[in-house]
């Protein structure tokens, strides 16, 4: 079944004339901001950030939200308990407020009880970790023989899915263990030891932990693979097929991506057998984003960016930089001025990584300033806006950014920073 063709929606967005709703910011010096001013991103008057106009139209970062559509109004076929699902486990969905799945939930979740491989092309925030988590564990209830190896491209998700299964597993015997990067390896490896159902990791470590014959593949028989598409851009493609070559046959696959481009279908062709193919179109996470540009020179950014947190209604917020360095820099202005802030960034210890993002999951602090690290798969609570302090490479990460916003039936508000000369 093949639900959706897979279209990239990068191109094939709908422009927008820009309306200027409750986030009209401009700069002092930015000569104000005119309502067509920003109608045609091919106008890049004046050779003003050409390269960047050129590439990404500033338009599409202009965008109404669109009338919430709440999780509960979505029509869906099924009802969790068509799922036959183990009474403890409709227990633990329950007492996580889930009161009927999420499309994705309610076209995959049958096939993967069927044993059948399974295409998901969805962004995270479409309740993509129940999706493949709720039927495993069901399966691993009726087979406790059952072993799960889920390979996530960044830490901080691979923790964040390790947390929902122990939240959907509450009070019963599934034990899952987590194999990352830039933690201590003795402790997983007392964990793996264990012989755990489900080990949850990054694809460096996990191959570590097989060459030193901690993680045996021969007893895994099930595959799930989050964010494909971004484990391909991190270089993880080597050991992704070494990986899943070293498992044995007949084992079920699980991929996940946002996108499907060719470097995808080739990794499809290679590892899915007969796969069923179900897409939920990647923009349904950020419609609840109100989205606009803010035009300030580049010598303003900063003071922009304090005067907007400065606001009341910028509660919880996202920044993101385009470097380590810069959100450092971003980082110390911010803490000087008194703001509550946390950095995340490649270049800090994972130990650090995770305080600063339990320190804003938690409310801690409240504003975090970070680089596309925290751009996919993050799942915080009630973050009201997103500030694209430095522009994002390309739309499709500008997607997943303002993604981290809107979320669970609120609405967002997503602001870029667009550098003016004037
Ligand atoms: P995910 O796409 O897995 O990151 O999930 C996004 C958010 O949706 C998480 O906060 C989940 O707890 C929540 N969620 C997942 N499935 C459901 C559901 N069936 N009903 C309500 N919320 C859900």
């Amino acid at each position: 079944m093949y639900q959706n063709k897979f279209t990239n929606n990068i191109g094939g967005r709908t422009q927008q004339r820009p309306s200027f709703g409750r986030n009209n910011f401009s700069s002092r010096n930015s000569g104000g901001n005119g309502g067509g001013r920003f109608g045609g991103g091919n106008r890049s008057g004046g050779g003003r950030n050409r390269s960047f106009e050129s590439r990404i139209d500033i338009s599409m970062f202009i965008k109404k939200a669109e009338p919430m559509v709440k999780i509960e109004d979505v029509q869906v076929k099924n009802n969790f308990q068509d799922f036959d699902f183990s009474p403890i486990l409709m227990d633990n969905i329950k007492a996580k407020g889930y009161l009927k799945p999420t499309p994705i939930q309610d076209e995959i979740i049958p096939h993967i009880l069927d044993g059948r491989d399974v295409l998901g092309v969805a962004n995270t925030g479409t309740g993509k970790t129940a999706a493949f988590a709720l039927p495993l564990i069901n399966e691993i209830l009726l087979d406790p023989n059952k072993r799960i190896l889920i390979m996530a491209p960044t830490r901080e998700l691979a923790q964040q899915i390790k947390q929902d299964i122990r939240s959907f597993t509450f009070g019963m015997r599934v034990y899952v263990a987590l194999a990352i990067g830039g933690a201590y390896i003795r402790e997983q490896i007392m964990d793996i030891r264990r012989d755990p159902h489900i080990i949850v990791g990054t694809p460096g470590r996990i191959k570590d932990l097989a060459e030193r014959r901690i993680i045996n593949f021969s007893k895994i028989n099930t595959i799930v693979l989050d964010e494909v598409d971004r484990m391909l851009d991190m270089g993880f493609v080597a050991d992704i097929k070494e990986i899943i070559s070293q498992i044995p046959s007949p084992h079920q696959t699980l991929f996940f991506s946002a996108t499907v481009d060719k470097k995808i279908e080739h990794l499809i062709d290679s590892f899915l057998v007969n796969p069923v193919k179900i897409s939920v179109k990647t923009q349904e996470s950020s419609k609840n984003v109100e989205q606009n540009v803010v035009r300030v020179r580049r010598e303003d950014k900063e003071n922009m960016l304090h005067k907007l947190l400065g606001q009341e209604e910028f509660k919880k917020v996202l920044v993101f930089g385009a470097t380590k360095s810069m959100v450092e820099k971003i980082y110390v202005g911010l803490n000087q001025k008194g703001f509550k802030v946390g950095s995340l960034h490649g270049d800090k210890a994972q130990f650090q990584r995770q305080r600063t993002l339990r320190a804003f999951k938690e409310n801690e602090i409240n504003i975090l300033v970070a680089t596309d690290v925290a751009a996919r798969g993050l799942d915080v609570a009630d973050i009201t806006h997103v500030i694209n302090f430095d522009k994002p490479n390309n739309y499709e990460d500008y997607v997943h950014r303002i993604g981290r916003t809107g979320r669970a039936n609120k609405t967002g508000f997503a602001l870029t920073f667009v550098e003016s000369q004037y």
